[in-house]
């Protein structure tokens, strides 16, 4: 069987323009308030390491885990793997996601974060996908929009493979 080939769907350069929009809207938007940005392990480390260089406020970086994958299929189950190590109480929260995809795990992760009482809980998402979604969830700063394509790269794996590629790619067989 011959190796999958890697294809790139978003480039480097254009993911970093788009990502200073981003940061440009959120220091808007906050107008230099506290932030703890929360990004969902794994796949956001590198989308949060390059959104938290635009943001010109005093932030707190907290990382949680979740699991919802196996392979490319999503088993359709949420489940907490590393909790966040200090309480979110009125601290204005940004959840930092890799990809919107049916939106169950961004659906636990608000409703979970919500009930801690911070002040405002909002979603930064690199990518959606919304032909996927099955409950109604929506990001506030969302990166690009994607066709429904298993995508790899920029954080994002296959496999625990390719979240070093710094260019969004897929993977054609
Ligand atoms: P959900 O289906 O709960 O919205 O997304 C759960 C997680 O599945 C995402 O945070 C992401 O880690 C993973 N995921 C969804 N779509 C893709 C994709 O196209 N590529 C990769 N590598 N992971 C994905």
């Amino acid at each position: 069987m011959s190796s999958p080939r890697i294809e790139v769907l978003i480039p480097h350069d254009e993911i970093q323009k788009r990502i200073a929009e981003l940061g440009k809207q959120i220091n808007a938007d906050y107008g230099g308030r506290p932030l703890v940005l929360v990004g969902v392990l794994k796949g956001s480390f590198m989308f949060l390491a390059d959104l938290v260089r635009h943001i010109n406020a005093q932030v707190r970086i907290e990382f949680i885990g979740t699991k919802s994958y196996e392979g490319t299929t999503t088993s359709g189950q949420v489940q907490l793997t590393k909790d966040l190590d200090k309480p979110i109480q009125d601290e204005d929260v940004l959840l930092v996601e890799d990809i919107i995809d049916t939106g169950l795990t961004l659906n636990y992760l608000k409703h979970m974060l919500s009930q801690r009482e911070p002040r405002s809980v909002k979603v930064a998402a690199f990518l959606d996908k919304p032909s996927r979604r099955r409950i109604d969830v929506k990001g506030d700063y969302v990166g690009f929009t994607i066709e429904d394509k298993f995508v790899i790269g920029y954080g994002l794996d296959f496999e625990q493979r390719y979240r070093n590629l710094k260019d969004l790619c897929i993977l054609v067989p």
